[in-house]
């Protein structure tokens, strides 16, 4: 596969700087693993503070062009981009698997995800409307523009290599903006061959970049440069409140798209079978490593029993194995670190009284791979129910009224997505304005799509991602009065 994405030109391991493909100028590499091998795919261009900062001047002279072309221009160019992701959605899907561990049906739905971002705000390029505002005063006239933020830099994570850096960076080009992409060093591969793509699309020199290696060098490079006028970030809570208080220095616009900690709320009065099919969805996409995955499945007392036996059925039916493997549904976490956190707060959960109902151990193909697993009678107040446990691993806690299942789904600090199952209409109502989350999913496990706002309360994140308002974001708004008409 590798020889393939080689001679596909898909499989570039320099970084992208003002349209050339260019080496850390030090010449350091880093090497890029396969989670479910060990192998390595490839090795990259490890940059840092200078690289980083060539790219942002490379965006910030771009950006005079760019944000100057029509909105039909960059919007034809971004619908270029978006057929070329799709028409490579076998090769980006592999790489993703390669990279990440994702079984590569989920690696292909990925690049359909991502690439709906690219078309979506290639059609919201043209919408970006003003206003006319009634004057107070008779010889004035009031007018509001939306325009470009500016340079904007995009940190992503490992999790979706592909529709992470779609979903900022569609917006962000659709507006006008230009974009430092930092990819996560364990999943670079992704976001240069769909920078590839870009340019093969018509999307000029400089517009997008790509650098990546040491994190901190970089994202300082892009916080303390007054020319970046926004940072969009999507990974952990520590990260983000990090780069949110150093952009404070410059006073950049900031996105957060941080931790979620998941209730997925199961009521006496819900469909079993529509319950146990949307949780089992929500909890075991991309092995648990998501920040919309269920992190606490809470079950009304009624149906406790009957659910969690036929929950741990349906999770014992799933195959774990390598992503290219026909069949497989779960592959490996992304590494090593990732298996501890799991087995330390499955430790602390057991040790604290929770019982085992399936898995709890890693898998016999060794490497990073996980048991999928289910525990029950977890108290709130347990490791694995505060924090999130990104791997595949399913706390189930009991719950006796509807009160009770709203008190613990809000007590925590995040409020990304919530889920709850119920076949009550009143309920359903009741409870999704109770929950102090972005995302609601009634009955339902997979909510994501690039025409709804995706993003946080509390602590889980700021502004919001896709649909309409995620252009908001990417845009200044310009007050103009004319006086003495
Ligand atoms: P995760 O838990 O998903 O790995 P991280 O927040 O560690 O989340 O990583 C998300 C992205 O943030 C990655 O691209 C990573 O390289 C980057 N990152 C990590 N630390 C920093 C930092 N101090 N400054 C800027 N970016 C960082």
């Amino acid at each position: 596969i590798v020889d393939r994405l080689k001679s596909s030109g898909l499989l570039q391991t320099k970084g992208l700087i003002g349209g050339k493909w260019t080496d850390a100028y030090d010449g350091k590499t880093i090497e890029v693993n396969n989670p479910a091998s060990g192998d390595v795919i490839a090795s990259v261009a490890c940059m840092g503070e200078r690289e980083t900062k060539d790219a942002i001047s490379s965006a910030y002279d771009a950006f005079s062009h760019w944000s100057k072309l029509t909105a039909n221009d960059r919007s034809s160019r971004l619908r270029n981009w978006y057929n070329l992701l799709l028409q490579h959605k076998e090769e980006l899907g592999q790489l993703i698997t390669l990279e990440q561990g994702k079984p590569l049906k989920e690696a292909i739905g990925e690049v359909g995800y991502g690439a709906s971002f690219i078309e979506f705000f290639a059609e919201e390029a043209k919408r970006i409307y003003g206003d006319i505002i009634p004057s107070t005063l008779s010889d004035r006239r009031l007018f509001v523009l939306k325009q470009p933020v500016g340079v904007v830099a995009a940190i992503t994570p490992w999790n979706f290599p592909l529709a992470m850096i779609a979903r900022k960076v569609g917006p962000a080009l659709a507006c006008g903006c230009t974009v430092v992409i930092k990819p996560s060093e364990l999943t670079p591969l992704t976001a240069l061959a769909a920078a590839e793509l870009a340019l093969q699309s018509g999307i000029p020199p400089g517009v997008l970049n790509v650098v990546m290696g040491d994190a901190i060098k970089i994202g300082t490079a892009l916080t303390e440069s007054p020319q970046v006028r926004k940072i969009t970030f999507t990974g952990s809570t520590a990260v983000g409140k990090k780069l949110m208080a150093g952009a404070a220095d410059t006073v950049k616009k900031v996105s957060l798209e941080l931790g979620g900690n998941a209730p997925c709320i199961v009521f006496d009065d819900a469909d079993l079978e529509v319950a146990i099919k949307g949780s089992l969805a929500t909890k075991f996409r991309n092995s648990g490593q998501t920040c919309v995955c269920a992190n606490r499945i809470l079950v009304q007392e009624g149906i406790y029993e009957k659910f969690t036996k036929a929950f741990s059925d349906a999770v014992q039916n799933l195959k774990v194995g390598n992503g290219l493997s026909e069949g497989v549904s779960q592959g490996p976490l992304i590494n090593e670190a990732a298996v501890k956190k799991v087995e330390s707060f499955v430790e602390d959960a057991v040790s604290k009284g929770a019982k085992l109902l399936l898995g709890g151990k890693r898998h016999s193909l060794g490497m990073s791979f996980y048991e999928p697993t289910v525990i029950g009678d977890v108290k709130n107040e347990m490791l694995i129910a505060q924090q999130e446990v990104f791997g595949p691993v399913a706390p189930v806690l009991r719950f006796k009224t509807e009160e009770e299942a709203i008190q613990i789904a809000n007590d925590t600090n995040a409020g990304l997505a919530a889920y709850i199952f119920t076949n009550s209409i009143k309920r359903s109502w009741r409870v999704s304005e109770a929950l102090e989350y972005g995302i609601v999913g009634v009955n339902e496990g997979l909510v994501s799509t690039e025409v709804a706002p995706f993003g946080g309360f509390k602590q889980s994140g700021l502004g919001r991602e896709g649909s309409k308002y995620g252009m908001d974001d990417y845009l200044e708004i310009k007050y103009i009065c004319m006086g003495n008409m």
